[in-house]
């Protein structure tokens, strides 16, 4: 008879975000009056740009007509939008990506998910801590992970390098040996970034141990400090050792609309079980094209659209909307007495929860300000303590959840 991966069992699944909306339901369920405010999740809210809009409309069209039409597509990405992400994302910040270390694809979810199936089941996983959940998750599925520990609130065999207030959320380098390492910059959830120099201590240490480095760089786009690398690739030596994430969810407001892109250079090689020295680019080149049929036509004209003066300007201006957004949490609170971080280069706000018991501010922001946020504690062991506020939201939310809080809690 069959049996199923055992791996599946070990997950602690969606805890954060199921606990938050069932907690949130039971509040209104209790309430039907009050007017909750849900400032905790990472997803946008504004419509996409008419640049956008117009390439989707007209790409429609194309798949109505003969000569436009198109089925399965390049499984790798149309060459209209890679020349497109090649020359505005890459060479233009002074970084030659040839067309072949490119991949377009359907979410870096997806991608820095599907990464790891280039790994051997023994390999080291470390992450920061906090963390995307995802990454964890998807190593606990494929093996590389003891049971949760609950005391110590992680998967045991997985390396969690603490980023707190002691060491200003930036994380130490791992005192044993890692292979892979997931570094998220700007971070989700802390919203802070790694400058130039923090950065490159990474790349040095991943060129000396021969471990790999997983950048993901989602929230490229929020970055408004000069010192702050807009890839890992203006690093010296970075493409011996990091393949790069980048997703249009937050940068362009597909969320919905799902696309996004890696890097994997050619430069980087490991040895395999057998001891032979294989190009990862060639690996997830054949993953992608074995398990995947490309990202639709219609969305890749969509996404080609952001590359034009017209689209970028409207894009920028999203940001900019949702920047502000970040800007009044962070003074609002810090006014409001709070101690709080990020909000500069990325659209979150790492707030420190009064008390030092994540979920019991969660309970309190929501029964006495209607106000829901996400628990710091989800994201990790160490982000006890700490409480995540997105700035995606329309500004009138914005400001009004803030000046609950500020004329509340001290
Ligand atoms: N990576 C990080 C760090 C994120 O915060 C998110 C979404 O919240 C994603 C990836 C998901 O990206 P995508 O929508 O392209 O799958």
């Amino acid at each position: 008879m069959i049996t199923l991966n055992g791996d599946y069992k070990k997950l602690r699944g969606n805890f954060l975000f199921t606990e938050i909306a069932k907690r949130t339901n039971d509040f209104i369920a209790a309430h039907p009056d009050a007017d909750v405010i849900k400032i905790g999740i990472g997803d946008v809210v504004r419509p996409l740009v008419p640049a956008v809009i117009n390439a989707l409309h007209k790409a429609v069209d194309d798949m109505g007509t003969y000569e436009g039409f198109h089925g399965y597509g390049p499984e790798l990405g149309y060459s209209f939008l890679k020349d497109k992400i090649l020359l505005k994302d890459y060479k233009e910040r002074g970084i030659d990506i040839a067309y072949d270390e490119l991949f377009v694809s359907c979410g870096t979810k997806c991608d820095t998910s599907a990464i790891q199936e280039l790994f051997s089941k023994d390999t080291v996983i470390a992450v920061t801590d906090p963390v995307y959940p995802v990454y964890v998750a998807t190593n606990v599925m494929a093996g590389r992970s003891g049971a949760f520990d609950d005391v110590l609130q992680g998967y045991n065999g997985i390396v969690y390098l603490p980023c707190t207030e002691d060491n200003n959320f930036i994380p130490e380098l791992p005192k044993q040996k890692v292979d892979a390492i997931y570094l998220c910059y700007p971070n989700n959830p802390t919203g802070l970034a790694l400058k130039r120099d923090e950065l490159k201590v990474w790349v040095d240490y991943a060129r000396k141990t021969g471990a790999i480095i997983l950048y993901d760089n989602a929230y490229e786009v929020f970055i408004t400090e000069d010192d702050v690398p807009h890839s890992i690739y203006e690093i010296d030596g970075a493409k011996e050792v990091a393949i790069e994430f980048r997703s249009f969810s937050k940068i362009a407001g597909f969320t919905g609309t799902r696309l996004s892109y890696s890097v994997v250079p050619k430069e980087l090689k490991r040895i395999d079980e057998n001891g032979d020295m294989v190009s990862l680019n060639a690996m997830w080149t054949q993953r992608q094209t074995m398990k995947y049929n490309g990202a639709p036509y219609i969305i890749q004209r969509g996404a080609e659209a952001i590359y034009t003066d017209e689209g970028r300007a409207q894009v920028m201006s999203e940001i900019g909307y949702y920047m502000e957004n970040a800007r009044i949490m962070r003074e609002g609170l810090r006014e409001a007495g709070f101690t709080v971080y990020g909000g500069v280069d990325a659209p979150y706000i790492w707030l420190k929860a009064p008390g030092g018991d994540s979920w019991a501010f969660f309970d309190r922001l929501l029964n006495e300000y209607h106000v829901v946020g996400a628990p710091g504690v989800g994201f990790g062991p160490s982000g006890e303590g700490f409480f995540r506020l997105s700035a995606f939201n329309s500004r009138e939310n914005t400001l009004k959840a803030i000046d609950r809080i500020r004329k509340g809690i001290k």
